[in-house]
């Protein structure tokens, strides 16, 4: 049997962009966000003036916004196992202007070369991207992945995600043994 493709988000299941993001608001502007998990998608960006909001999206996605944050625990082993079960591609929304530090930083922590890493344009849909099973936390991803025809789509329960549990069409997890169970 030939392995199935696999597309793997980065923040939110990867990496904990929830927590870097309140790292580098504290250490650049001295901002402290009162949740320290977002209960809904936009939550930080609420949280804070426009002239904060300016700054993180234009100078703060290179401050430490997708780096200070870490990995969430378990991740690397989890990526090296995908890598050597599936056929494997991260799949991301993130900006174009950290698509450099994205890449080195995925081949340093991880191992995962560039050619394994594949950017969607911030107002793009990832449905446009095929693949056979998709691991995503996204509540807008989510849904727009449900459409992809014959798709595994698992949804990773997070705190901002939880309005989505009774949609039809995606697997919840909670685990990477979850993960592996739905391949
Ligand atoms: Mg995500």
């Amino acid at each position: 049997m030939s392995k199935p493709t696999f597309a793997l988000d980065l923040d939110g299941i990867v990496c904990d962009w929830d927590r870097g993001v309140r790292l580098c608001l504290k250490r650049h502007l001295g901002v402290e966000i009162k949740e320290k998990v977002s209960p809904f998608w936009s939550y930080v960006d609420s949280q804070l003036t426009p002239e904060q909001t300016k700054w993180l999206w234009t100078e703060g996605i290179l401050k430490g916004m997708y780096t200070l944050g870490g990995l969430y625990p378990d991740t690397a082993e989890a990526v090296a196992r995908l890598r050597r079960e599936t056929r494997f591609t991260i799949l991301t929304m993130r900006p174009l202007v950290v698509e450099r530090l994205t890449l080195k930083y995925l081949w340093h922590k991880l191992g995962i070369p560039p050619e394994e890493v594949f950017f969607i344009l911030p107002d793009g849909d990832k449905a446009d991207f095929v693949a056979d099973i998709y691991l995503e936390d996204s509540p807008v991803q989510l849904a727009n992945l449900t459409h992809v025809n014959g798709a595994t789509v698992l949804g990773w329960k997070r705190r901002w995600n939880e309005d989505l549990r009774a949609w039809r069409g995606i697997r919840w997890v909670d685990s990477w043994k979850g993960v592996f169970e739905n391949i």
